[in-house]
């Protein structure tokens, strides 16, 4: 931290983050930027709801402590109590609240189950966001920054202009509400609206109503003092009609206040220098040997031939429609043509998750993967594979892609959102080779998806080409400290407005 910065408070409120519960690239981000700033010198406090079933079998996220202290809200007419639990975030001084309310958060899984989203997913949120200005209360955190992520925390920047407006230790509070995926935005009938302890007045459609029903991403939208997603291209992207889910008009009204940056690794976990998950550890120099172990082992494991010469294309995934699952089903016997290997690692939708687990009886040896979530398998994949596949619909920013350029896996990507920002397609002239990490495309189709696979096995064919790819790949920096440093930037923005807004209230 520089002499002329001072030290934040920062409170990040996410409904998941590693160690302690993750379903995708949210808690990816929640734990490493939290940590990042805690490194960049600055007070974070990380608070989560408490989900002991998910927590059972992470020894690092075991140590979990009561604080003795209760709260309790009236959910619609309901008296509805907590106790908060508090650990650390490993490697950091970052102090974790843990909101444990067994009835809403101690479940099989976070959001629904194979028959779909909970029920009663509005309540649980609304709960949770409405703890938060609370637990500040009463543990007098007296945060500079509140930073609320996903629709789960859209609440917070709300409750805090107005039920909180002028709240002892609030009210130099500014907030910080980052888009990860705008399509899942948290729409509810009007009638859960007392919910959210919120006056009535704000249900209208520049606030908390979108499209007739109550939208708390749009919510937080409308209420934080800054915006931001989680790459510039995806920041670009969701102000067209086009990409914008239903909420292109609020984006485009706040676009001054909406900055993209894109998210880091955490190159702690995903490094394949110390990796403990993959059969071989390597660096830039020994890459190939430690690859080519590596990929052994994959072949082995998911029943491929034993072959080190046939490139291995691999994917790790949420099987989502937003994941190009359909066109990978449209064409996996051109793509076998073009000459690869495929595995595949994922859970989600019940038909893409037919679709896939038929594929490798019906192409044996030459496909292999599994249904299921699974990290050590998704850590092989990403270091034995050689070719990356992420064919997306959209990408808001997408972390395997960076995985696979630090594990020396060329990543073939649909260039759009994060995947745009980071991957620059190999076009077979010799003057971009000395950038290239990867092979883009652009049109979403079978046809475009399957040609550019082909081009990613022609340059694998080619050693001298293909080294360089993966050479550009590996020296890229994706550390979260670049991340932290531009949150940063924005947080001081925040601020600026809320001094601002009180300038103004006083005049
Ligand atoms: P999204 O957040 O849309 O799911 P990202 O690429 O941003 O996509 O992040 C996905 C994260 O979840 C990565 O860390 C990836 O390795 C992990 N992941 C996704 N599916 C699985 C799975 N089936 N098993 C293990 N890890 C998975």
């Amino acid at each position: 931290m520089s002499g002329a910065e001072r030290r934040l408070r920062i409170v990040m409120v996410a409904s998941e983050a590693v160690p302690f519960s993750k379903t995708g690239g949210l808690a990816d981000v929640s734990g490493s930027l939290s940590r990042a700033l805690d490194r960049a010198g600055h007070d974070v406090v990380l608070i989560l709801p408490d989900y002991p079933a998910l927590r059972q079998g992470r020894s690092e996220a075991a140590i979990v402590n009561g604080t003795g202290l209760q709260f309790s809200l009236d959910m619609n007419g309901r008296a509805v109590t907590a106790g908060l639990n508090w650990a650390s975030l490993p490697d950091s001084q970052v102090r974790v609240l843990l909101v444990s309310q067994p009835e809403y958060f101690d479940r099989s899984h976070l959001y629904g189950d194979t028959s779909g989203s909970y029920f009663d997913n509005c309540e649980r949120f609304c709960f949770f966001s409405r703890l938060i200005p609370e637990i500040c209360r009463k543990l007098v955190l007296q945060p500079d920054i509140l930073h609320c992520n996903d629709w789960h925390t859209g609440l917070i920047p709300a409750l805090l202009n107005t039920v909180y407006a002028g709240t002892r230790g609030l009210e130099q509070t500014a907030s910080v509400m980052t888009i990860h995926n705008l399509a899942y935005q948290g729409q509810f009938q009007d009638y859960e609206f007392p919910l959210t302890g919120m006056p009535r007045r704000y249900y209208n459609m520049y606030q908390m109503e979108a499209w007739g029903h109550l939208n708390l991403l749009k919510t937080g939208l409308s209420f934080a003092d800054q915006l931001t997603t989680v790459s510039p291209s995806y920041a670009d992207e969701i102000c067209l009609p086009e990409n914008g889910c239903g909420l292109d008009g609020v984006l485009r009204h706040r676009q001054s206040d909406l900055v993209g940056i894109l998210n880091g690794i955490d190159e702690q976990i995903w490094d394949p220098a110390a990796d403990p998950m993959i059969s071989a550890n390597y660096t830039l120099s020994s890459r190939a040997s430690g690859k080519a172990t590596c990929k052994q082992k994959l072949q082995e494991v998911f029943g491929l031939d034993q072959d080190p010469t046939t490139p291995l294309l691999g994917m790790v995934t949420r099987l989502a429609d937003q994941k190009g699952l359909d066109l990978i089903a449209a064409g996996i016997e051109r793509i076998l043509a073009a000459g690869v290997q495929f595995v595949f690692l994922g859970t989600g939708d019940a038909r893409y998750e037919q679709l896939l687990s038929a594929l490798p009886r019906r192409f044996s040896g030459r496909i292999g993967g599994r249904i299921g979530f699974d990290e050590a398998a998704a850590h092989q994949i990403e270091a034995g594979s050689d070719m990356f596949l992420m064919p997306s619909r959209f990408e808001p920013c997408g972390l395997n892609q960076m995985y696979s350029l630090r594990y020396g896996t060329v990543p073939v990507v649909r260039g759009v959102g994060g995947l745009a920002d980071s991957v620059i397609d190999y076009d077979g002239q010799p003057g971009t080779l000395d950038r290239a990490t990867g092979f883009a495309f652009r049109e979403y189709s079978t046809d475009q998806l399957v040609q550019t696979i082909v081009r990613a096995v022609a340059s694998y064919r080619q050693p001298d080409v293909w080294s360089r790819l993966v050479d550009n790949g590996m020296r890229q920096d994706w550390s979260w400290d670049r991340s932290a440093a531009a949150y940063l930037q924005v947080y001081e923005r925040a601020l600026q407005s809320v001094s601002s807004r009180q300038q103004a209230g006083r005049s």
